[in-house]
Protein backbone atom coordinates (compact mmCIF):
# COMPACT_ATOMS: atom_id res chain seq x y z
CA UNK A 1 0.00 0.00 0.00
CA UNK A 2 1.18 3.50 -0.97
CA UNK A 3 1.99 5.67 -3.56
CA UNK A 4 0.25 3.00 -6.08
CA UNK A 5 -2.98 3.46 -4.44
CA UNK A 6 -3.24 7.32 -5.31
CA UNK A 7 -5.44 7.69 -8.07
CA UNK A 8 -4.49 9.54 -11.35
CA UNK A 9 -4.98 12.65 -12.98
CA UNK A 10 -8.54 11.45 -15.67
CA UNK A 11 -10.15 8.97 -12.69
CA UNK A 12 -14.02 9.92 -12.68
CA UNK A 13 -13.37 9.42 -8.71
CA UNK A 14 -11.19 12.34 -8.01
CA UNK A 15 -14.31 14.77 -9.87
CA UNK A 16 -16.34 13.52 -6.79
CA UNK A 17 -17.80 15.48 -3.68
CA UNK A 18 -16.77 14.04 -0.98
CA UNK A 19 -19.11 13.48 2.34
CA UNK A 20 -18.26 14.31 5.82
CA UNK A 21 -16.90 11.68 8.46
CA UNK A 22 -18.98 10.83 11.37
CA UNK A 23 -17.27 10.01 14.77
CA UNK A 24 -18.27 6.89 14.82
CA UNK A 25 -16.56 5.72 11.56
CA UNK A 26 -13.48 7.64 12.61
CA UNK A 27 -11.63 4.25 13.98
CA UNK A 28 -13.00 2.61 10.53
CA UNK A 29 -10.77 5.25 8.29
CA UNK A 30 -7.51 4.03 10.58
CA UNK A 31 -6.68 1.98 7.61
CA UNK A 32 -7.14 4.39 4.68
CA UNK A 33 -4.87 7.66 7.10
CA UNK A 34 -2.12 4.57 7.33
CA UNK A 35 -2.64 3.99 3.40
CA UNK A 36 -2.54 8.52 2.95
CA UNK A 37 1.15 8.38 5.60
CA UNK A 38 2.12 5.74 3.13
CA UNK A 39 1.93 7.11 -0.19
CA UNK A 40 3.21 10.98 0.95
CA UNK A 41 5.68 9.07 2.29
CA UNK A 42 7.16 7.40 -0.60
CA UNK A 43 6.04 10.21 -3.20
CA UNK A 44 8.51 12.67 -0.72
CA UNK A 45 11.16 9.90 -1.46
CA UNK A 46 10.46 10.31 -5.03
CA UNK A 47 10.13 13.71 -5.80
CA UNK A 48 11.00 15.41 -2.90
CA UNK A 49 8.06 17.09 -2.16
CA UNK A 50 4.45 16.61 -0.73
CA UNK A 51 3.19 17.71 2.80
CA UNK A 52 -0.80 16.43 2.44
CA UNK A 53 -2.80 13.98 0.44
CA UNK A 54 -6.78 13.57 0.71
CA UNK A 55 -8.54 10.66 1.31
CA UNK A 56 -10.26 10.75 -2.02
CA UNK A 57 -6.91 11.08 -4.02
CA UNK A 58 -7.17 7.15 -2.52
CA UNK A 59 -10.79 6.34 -3.33
CA UNK A 60 -12.50 7.13 -0.46
CA UNK A 61 -14.83 9.60 -0.61
CA UNK A 62 -14.72 11.33 2.24
CA UNK A 63 -13.37 15.11 4.20
CA UNK A 64 -10.34 14.20 5.94
CA UNK A 65 -7.01 15.19 4.76
CA UNK A 66 -3.39 13.54 5.85
CA UNK A 67 -1.23 16.87 6.76
CA UNK A 68 2.46 15.83 7.52
CA UNK A 69 4.97 18.70 7.69
CA UNK A 70 7.09 18.62 10.86
CA UNK A 71 4.42 16.08 12.34
CA UNK A 72 1.04 13.93 11.13
CA UNK A 73 -2.15 15.30 11.55
CA UNK A 74 -5.36 14.25 10.38
CA UNK A 75 -7.80 16.76 9.40
CA UNK A 76 -11.32 15.89 9.72
CA UNK A 77 -14.43 17.84 8.12
CA UNK A 78 -12.65 20.99 7.48
CA UNK A 79 -14.40 24.57 7.39
CA UNK A 80 -12.35 27.19 5.43
CA UNK A 81 -13.83 30.99 6.03
CA UNK A 82 -12.27 34.65 6.32
CA UNK A 83 -10.02 34.21 3.25
CA UNK A 84 -8.20 37.21 2.74
CA UNK A 85 -8.64 39.45 -0.16
CA UNK A 86 -5.28 39.38 -0.71
CA UNK A 87 -3.85 35.96 -3.47
CA UNK A 88 -1.16 35.09 -4.35
CA UNK A 89 0.14 33.35 -7.75
CA UNK A 90 1.43 29.20 -6.95
CA UNK A 91 1.89 27.08 -8.83
CA UNK A 92 0.53 23.86 -7.39
CA UNK A 93 2.10 20.46 -7.38
CA UNK A 94 -0.58 17.37 -6.77
CA UNK A 95 0.10 13.50 -6.42
CA UNK A 96 -2.33 12.41 -8.61
CA UNK A 97 -0.24 14.35 -11.49
CA UNK A 98 3.58 14.13 -10.40
CA UNK A 99 5.84 16.34 -12.73
CA UNK A 100 3.67 18.29 -13.63
CA UNK A 101 2.78 21.96 -12.30
CA UNK A 102 0.04 24.96 -12.26
CA UNK A 103 -0.20 27.79 -11.92
CA UNK A 104 -3.36 28.61 -9.71
CA UNK A 105 -4.71 31.73 -7.35
CA UNK A 106 -5.33 31.30 -3.59
CA UNK A 107 -5.87 33.66 -0.63
CA UNK A 108 -2.71 34.26 0.99
CA UNK A 109 -4.30 33.77 4.13
CA UNK A 110 -7.56 32.05 5.74
CA UNK A 111 -9.19 30.09 8.80
CA UNK A 112 -9.40 26.53 9.29
CA UNK A 113 -11.57 25.02 11.63
CA UNK A 114 -11.43 20.84 11.84
CA UNK A 115 -11.51 17.95 13.64
CA UNK A 116 -8.74 15.56 14.65
CA UNK A 117 -8.76 12.19 14.92
CA UNK A 118 -9.89 12.09 18.75
CA UNK A 119 -12.39 14.63 17.27
CA UNK A 120 -11.31 17.29 19.24
CA UNK A 121 -12.40 20.93 17.24
CA UNK A 122 -9.42 23.16 15.99
CA UNK A 123 -9.64 27.03 14.75
CA UNK A 124 -6.11 27.66 12.71
CA UNK A 125 -5.28 31.14 11.18
CA UNK A 126 -3.38 30.14 8.19
CA UNK A 127 -1.20 31.98 5.80
CA UNK A 128 1.29 31.56 2.39
CA UNK A 129 2.26 27.95 2.11
CA UNK A 130 -0.12 26.67 4.81
CA UNK A 131 -3.22 28.61 3.31
CA UNK A 132 -2.64 27.70 -0.19
CA UNK A 133 -1.57 24.04 0.57
CA UNK A 134 -5.17 23.49 2.91
CA UNK A 135 -7.07 25.54 -0.47
CA UNK A 136 -5.28 23.05 -2.53
CA UNK A 137 -6.15 20.02 -0.32
CA UNK A 138 -9.83 20.96 0.46
CA UNK A 139 -10.22 21.58 -3.02
CA UNK A 140 -9.90 17.66 -3.08
CA UNK A 141 -13.02 17.00 -1.05
CA UNK A 142 -15.19 19.06 -3.62
CA UNK A 143 -13.68 16.98 -6.60
CA UNK A 144 -11.77 20.28 -8.28
CA UNK A 145 -8.27 19.30 -9.30
CA UNK A 146 -5.73 22.42 -9.57
CA UNK A 147 -5.88 22.38 -13.23
CA UNK A 148 -9.43 23.66 -13.00
CA UNK A 149 -8.11 26.57 -11.42
CA UNK A 150 -5.45 27.73 -13.72
CA UNK A 151 -5.04 31.13 -14.00
CA UNK A 152 -5.23 30.76 -18.09
CA UNK A 153 -4.20 28.21 -20.94
CA UNK A 154 -0.72 28.87 -19.95
CA UNK A 155 -0.51 27.84 -16.19
CA UNK A 156 1.24 24.49 -16.98
CA UNK A 157 4.59 23.27 -17.00
CA UNK A 158 6.57 20.31 -16.05
CA UNK A 159 8.72 20.45 -13.39
CA UNK A 160 12.50 20.99 -13.85
CA UNK A 161 15.01 17.87 -13.09
CA UNK A 162 12.44 15.32 -13.80
CA UNK A 163 13.13 12.55 -15.85
CA UNK A 164 10.26 11.13 -18.12
ZN1 LIG B 1 -3.54 17.29 -4.95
Amino acid sequence: MGLKDILRLGDPRLYKISSPVFKSEVDSLRPSIEMLHNALMEFREMYGAGRAVAAPQIGVLKRLIYLNIDKPIIIINPELSDFSEKKIDVWDDCLCFPGLLVKVKRAEKLKLKFRDENWEEHEWNLKGDLSELIQHEYDHLDGILAMQRAVDDKSFKIKKGLSL
